[in-house]
């Protein structure tokens, strides 16, 4: 093939491709929605963890540290007993480690944690990606409410 066929193919593919849709997006100038299911970031709802450790035991990364102490909490009903709770001291995510597995997200017994859609969490120092408990909690607010359930799929026991 000669010079001038190879030009004539190469000009052939450019103007092809000039009359095609984009398909990027001019970031950040534009911005897409991201799908409801997208694994952003993972937001921590305090109130709901019991500080079980499964989440930080079976994280493949080990990038979830997590402390707590064991304290009394008043009685369920009047006159019983105080109960021992366990109390959240420190949980933390490193995200310049997690690898958005979704494994945590999975095996939290409690509903404690939860996929965001956010992305723009990006940092210059990559300590600032250790997220503590109060900036997961941040998060809650952006999760999605759960799309209804796919045809034929049934609705787990106990499940709202
Ligand atoms: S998404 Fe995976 S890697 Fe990231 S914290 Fe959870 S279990 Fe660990
Ligand atoms: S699995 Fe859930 S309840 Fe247990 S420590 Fe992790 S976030 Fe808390």
């Amino acid at each position: 093939m000669g010079f001038v066929d190879s030009y004539l193919r190469g000009l052939g593919v450019t103007f092809k491709t000039l009359t095609q849709k984009t398909v990027t997006v001019q970031y950040p100038h534009e911005k897409e929605t991201p799908p409801v299911r997208a694994r952003g970031v993972i937001a921590m709802l305090e109130e709901n963890c019991t500080v079980c450790m499964l989440c930080a035991r079976e994280c493949p990364d080990w990038c979830i540290y997590i402390e707590g102490h064991n304290d009394l909490a008043p009685p369920r009903r009047e006159g019983g007993k105080p109960r021992k709770a366990n109390i959240l001291d420190r949980f933390d995510i490193d995200y310049a480690l997690c690898m958005y597995c979704g494994i945590c997200v999975e095996v939290c017994p409690f509903d404690a944690l939860f996929w965001s859609p956010e992305y723009e969490y990006s940092e210059t120092n990559i300590a600032e990606l250790l997220h503590d408990k109060e900036r997961l909690d941040d998060w809650v607010h952006t999760v999605p409410e759960a799309p209804g359930l796919e045809a034929g799929a049934e609705a787990k026991k106990g499940a709202k």
